[in-house]
This record gives C-alpha cells, structure tokens and sequence, in this order.
C-alpha cells in the first residue's frame, strides 16, 4: 500500500485537473494523496470529492514559498483547515505577488524583444498562483522557445534576463502559519535545496516532518535523510512531486511511498490537536457563576 504527498493541479503549475490527478491516483493503486499546489489551497475541495469517489483517502496541504538565511525553502504544510482564515490571508498575499512578478517578469521579457503579452500568460495559467512554468509554456506556445527546459535556461532562471525575486515567507512563520492552521510542517525536496545545515534551525522551529522521498533524491540521499528524520525525530514524509503532462510522463505513484507514512502523520496530527485543546483549556478562564 502505497501513497503520494506531493502532486500539483492546475490550481498552480500542475497541468491536470483535481479530477484527472484523482483519476491517475486511482490508476496507480495510490490508498492515500495529499494535494501540495504553490501557495494555494484552492484545488483542495475538488481534489477532496474526486478521492472520496475513487476511495481514496485525501489530505488537504500545500507547497508554501519561504526563505531561510537568504536561501528559498519550500514548506509543505498537510492536513491544513483549508477555511483557515489566516492561511487564506496569507495565501491571498502570496497570490498577489506572484501575479505582480508575472507582470514583473514578461516586462522583462518584452526588453529582451520578446513581444509576450501578460494576457497570454494569464489566460494560459487560468489560476490565481501563476508562476514561472506558466510564462515557460507561453513561450513554447509563442514559439520563442522550443522546450520548458530551454525557457527555464534562456530566461527565466535565476539570474538570467527575465527572472525577478518572489515574495517569500521566512520559513519559521511558515510552520507557525500552518500549525496555527491545525496542519504539520515538513520541508520539501531538500535534496534539491541542499539545504541540510538549515534543518536544526527548522527543528528549533517546530518542523514536525522531512520529504525522504522525492522524485529528484537517488536511493542513498533518500537513505541520509531518512536517517536525518531519526536524528531529529521527524515524520517520514514523500511525494513524486507530479506537475502532469508539462515534462513528459507524469510522475505521479512512481516513488513508492509506504502508506505507514500517513498513519504516522495522522497520529501526530491528533496528538498535537489535543495537546492545543488542553493548552486553551487551561488559558481560558472558567465562565462566571
Ligand atoms: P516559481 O514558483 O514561479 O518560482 O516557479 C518554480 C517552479 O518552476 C517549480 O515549482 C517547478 O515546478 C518549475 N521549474 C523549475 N525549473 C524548471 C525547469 N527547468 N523546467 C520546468 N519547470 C521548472
Ligand atoms: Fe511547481
Ligand atoms: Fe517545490
Ligand atoms: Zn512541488
């Protein structure tokens, strides 16, 4: 029994919709899904109907965009109140800025003489977290570039002509955001950030999770941070990281994830609830008599 926690739809940069991604869950024998869009947990009550159809266990998450010393880090907050009003804020801000970059970034573009036009990008995205692979596939669609990766490589990398900052989170507010949310926080891919010496700091913080698994980790640097979440006591987390169809095959199901990892996360998940209710217990003062 296998699950995948790190899948996108088109509410971000994925290209499926929830139904088609709960569909190929379905395919894939997955017991368990966790949907993780960019910034947004807006494709979560689709995703929620589509699973419980297929029989499929759903968690309600998301990929949040934050930084620590400087370094972006991606926090992936599960079983999340996607009515939470003060995620749906913060996302909201998130969102914003990230349609502005576009703006930002096909200005850009438009100096280096490629005559974009931010419609073109918005009417692609058709969402409210437009990000960089959706200014990559118009430029494939525009035939300015003929691959992503190229698009990604000419123009829109860090550093290269179109590329502009994103707005970003320091990663300790990240995870208060999302515990304050009911949610747990692990940090995604870290073997793509190479981002081991910030772990103790995110600890300190209250990190209760760490992506082992991940399309993008070969077998021994799954290993090192398996071994990493027994050091620090984490949850065992991982995903495929599946955009859909914008890279060839979809990814979805083809990391095999143990499915104990989710009964893990749901045991953490109800102690920490419960240790919340007896904290308020104890800080509310009886009603008068
Ligand atoms: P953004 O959130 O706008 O900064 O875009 C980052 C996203 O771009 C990542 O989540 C990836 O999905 C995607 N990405 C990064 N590099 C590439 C690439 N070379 N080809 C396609 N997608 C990429
Ligand atoms: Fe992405
Ligand atoms: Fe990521
Ligand atoms: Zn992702």
């Amino acid at each position: 029994m296998f699950t995948d926690l790190h899948l996108h739809t088109n509410f971000s940069d994925g290209t499926y919709s929830p139904e088609e991604l709960a569909g190929h869950a379905a395919r894939c024998r997955l017991r368990a899904v966790a949907l993780t869009d960019h910034d947004t947990v807006e494709g979560c009550a689709r995703m929620a109907a589509a699973c419980q159809e297929r029989g499929i266990e759903f968690i309600p998450a998301a990929e949040l965009t934050t930084e620590l010393d400087g370094q972006e880090l991606h926090v992936l907050g599960y079983f999340l109140d996607p009515e939470n009003p003060l995620l749906l804020e913060q996302l909201a801000r998130f969102q914003e800025v990230r349609r502005r970059r576009i703006h930002d970034m096909v200005e850009r573009l438009n100096q280096a003489r490629i005559p974009l036009r931010v419609e073109s990008v918005m009417s692609l995205a058709n969402c409210h977290s437009p990000g960089r692979p959706h200014i990559a596939r118009a430029l494939v669609q525009g035939g300015w570039c003929s691959s992503l990766d190229e698009a990604f490589e000419r123009f829109l990398k860090k550093g290269k002509p179109a590329w502009a900052p994103k707005f970003k989170i320091s990663a300790p507010d990240a995870i208060q955001l999302i515990h304050q949310a009911g949610g747990l926080a692990a940090l995604a891919h870290p073997g793509i950030n190479h981002s081991d010496e910030v772990i103790p700091e995110l600890v300190e913080a209250g990190l209760d999770g760490l992506e082992c698994f991940h399309s993008k980790h070969s077998t021994s640097v799954t290993q090192r941070y398996l071994e990493m979440a027994e050091q620090y006591h984490l949850l065992v987390t991982g995903g495929s990281d599946c955009h859909g169809m914008s890279k060839g095959a979809p990814l979805i199901g083809g990391v095999k994830i143990p499915y104990e990892c989710v009964e893990r996360m749901r045991d953490r998940v109800t102690q920490q609830a419960l240790e919340r209710s007896l904290l308020l217990a104890r800080t509310t003062p009886p009603p008068n008599p």
